[in-house]
């Protein structure tokens, strides 16, 4: 018999479809294509989400208002966003936290020396992994079925329709269905093809880290592009971080990510600067850093401290390479030592006097240098000095599946009557580049839980004599 919601993935989409639209009171069978100590996709790498709120609440501080996230996002994506569905990100993240608090989240404040998210961001207690958990307790304690080790490689459409999904030979008829596989991400085939090769003749592709799961093939996406959805977004386009060079091809996780970029100067392999590294507050500038450092020869950079950094980032799992002179931090990196000494002499050259403070666009910058740091800028002339190789670190893919407000999947502009997407498949909606911290579980969030609301609506609507039914609440409408 077939179920009434089948949900595919088995990260923070996932979970919330699936938990809503068994509270709405469906059968829900969620697939999930890793092995059970794999679950969770990236979600269990993940720390806090993005909440909106207007006035200081448990572990928020002060007040983030609704303008203030949506300009925050028109300013990272440069435009590339849908207002209305970001709005409606927006505003689900003000009271989200409560729904998953009765799932069993707990929240905390940020420790000191995280990104400066205190005001905008609540932190889960144990993290991602401790969120991934407590969803599948919950899911478990709710009757949802989960099935691991299935990772579904087709779906049966019927004209816009769900019809079922298969993995290998087995075949999961359903009355609806959430798509919520992630990205592409994981698929370095693809992520090759869709960056290409550079004007030096490299695949910058064949350099990337993967931050996260491997499980998130983009089989799914590739399965409904060739169905005829509609999608949207670049597929270029990505949540991409300067980590550690050192790090593990995929599952390196937070702990690889290197935060001292805006305390010094960051280098390529010609020991030449090539971005301002102090820009901007970190966490609205750590995800453009892949990508600058993908688009430098060799995908290679080189993040450069002095000791007066030391203690004012959260330092990565790996210790850095130090060294007492310059000339011997160059040797160690093995960079040419008279250009990185040049490019370290004009830099501290151009540092212009001011009040160092590093929780403020203070007005330490410099002058006549290029390119121009704009903040942060002190010169790096204190031992010992500390050199960071960084690689791009790709967390999350934004090619994804157009939706509406309802998260239904879109054929030639008409919507899907039983077939919905939420999480990194749709993310592009409201991501067409750029990132600020905590904005992916706020729309995994958002969207899984409509998502599973409509998921289970479709199939009530559908069992109505007339077909047509009484629309569920969404959860925005629902009382939490
Ligand atoms: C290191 C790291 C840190 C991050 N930190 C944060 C953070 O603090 N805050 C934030 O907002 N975002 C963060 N992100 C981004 C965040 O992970 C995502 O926005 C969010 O977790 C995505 O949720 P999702 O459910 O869409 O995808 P995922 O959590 O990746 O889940 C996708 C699931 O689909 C499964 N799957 C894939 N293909 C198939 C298939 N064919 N069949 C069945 N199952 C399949 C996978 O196994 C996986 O379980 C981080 C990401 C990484 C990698």
């Amino acid at each position: 018999m077939a179920v009434d919601v089948l949900v595919i993935g088995g990260g923070n989409a996932a979970l919330c479809a699936a938990l809503m639209a068994r509270e709405a009171g469906a059968s829900v069978l969620l697939l999930e294509a890793s092995p059970r100590e794999w679950r969770g996709g990236n979600t269990q790498h993940t720390r806090n989400l993005r909440c909106m709120h207007d006035a200081p609440q448990d572990v928020l501080i002060d007040a983030y208002s609704e303008e203030e996230y949506w300009q925050d996002l028109l300013k990272v994506t440069g435009g590339l966003t849908d207002e209305k569905l970001a709005r409606l990100v927006i505003r689900a993240s003000s009271d989200c936290r409560t729904w998953m608090r009765r799932h069993g989240v707990r929240f905390q404040p940020p420790l000191s020396g995280a990104l400066h998210v205190a005001r905008t961001n609540a932190f889960f207690m144990g993290g991602g992994k401790a969120l991934v958990n407590a969803y599948y307790r919950s899911a478990e304690a709710l009757g949802i079925e989960v099935l691991y080790d299935t990772p579904v490689d087709a779906i049966e459409l019927d004209d816009g329709r769900f019809v079922a999904a298969r993995s290998g030979a087995r075949r999961f008829a359903a009355h609806a269905c959430v798509l919520a596989a992630g990205g592409f991400e994981s698929n370095r085939e693809w992520l090759r093809e869709a960056w290409g090769q550079d004007a030096r003749g490299d695949w910058p592709a064949d350099n990337f880290l993967i931050r996260g799961t491997r499980f998130n093939m983009g089989v799914l996406l590739k399965a409904m592009m060739a169905s005829g959805a509609d999608m949207i977004g670049d597929p270029s386009q990505s949540h991409c971080v300067a980590i550690d060079a050192r790090a593990p091809l995929y599952d390196g996780g937070i702990c690889t990510r290197i935060d001292c970029v805006s305390l010094g100067i960051v280098m390529n392999r010609d020991a030449r600067r090539f971005y301002d590294e102090g820009e901007d507050f970190w966490p609205k500038r750590y995800a453009i850093w892949g990508r600058l450092v993908a688009q430098q020869a060799g995908q290679i950079a080189y993040s450069i401290i002095d000791a007066k950094a030391i203690g004012r980032f959260m330092p990565p799992v790996f210790p850095g390479t130090r060294a007492d002179t310059l000339a011997e931090l160059a040797g160690k990196l093995g960079l040419c030592e008279s250009t990185f000494q040049e490019t370290v002499s004009a830099y501290n050259a151009a540092c212009q006097a001011g009040r160092f403070d590093h929780t403020i666009l203070d007005d330490c910058h410099t002058s006549g240098v290029t390119p121009a740091k704009t903040h942060w800028a002190r010169p790096i002339d204190t031992p010992p000095y500390t050199g960071y190789a960084l690689r791009p670190g790709i967390t999350f893919t934004y090619l994804g599946l157009k939706v509406d407000a309802r998260a239904a999947v879109h054929f030639g502009g008409r919507p899907s009557e039983n077939l919905f997407v939420a999480g990194e498949m749709m993310a592009g909606n409201v991501l067409g580049k750029g990132y600020t911290a905590g904005v992916g579980m706020s729309i995994g969030t958002a969207f899984g839980r409509i998502a599973g609301t409509e998921a289970a609506a479709a199939k009530a609507a559908r069992h109505r004599p007339d077909g047509t039914g009484t629309r569920l609440p969404t959860p925005l409408e629902a009382t939490t």
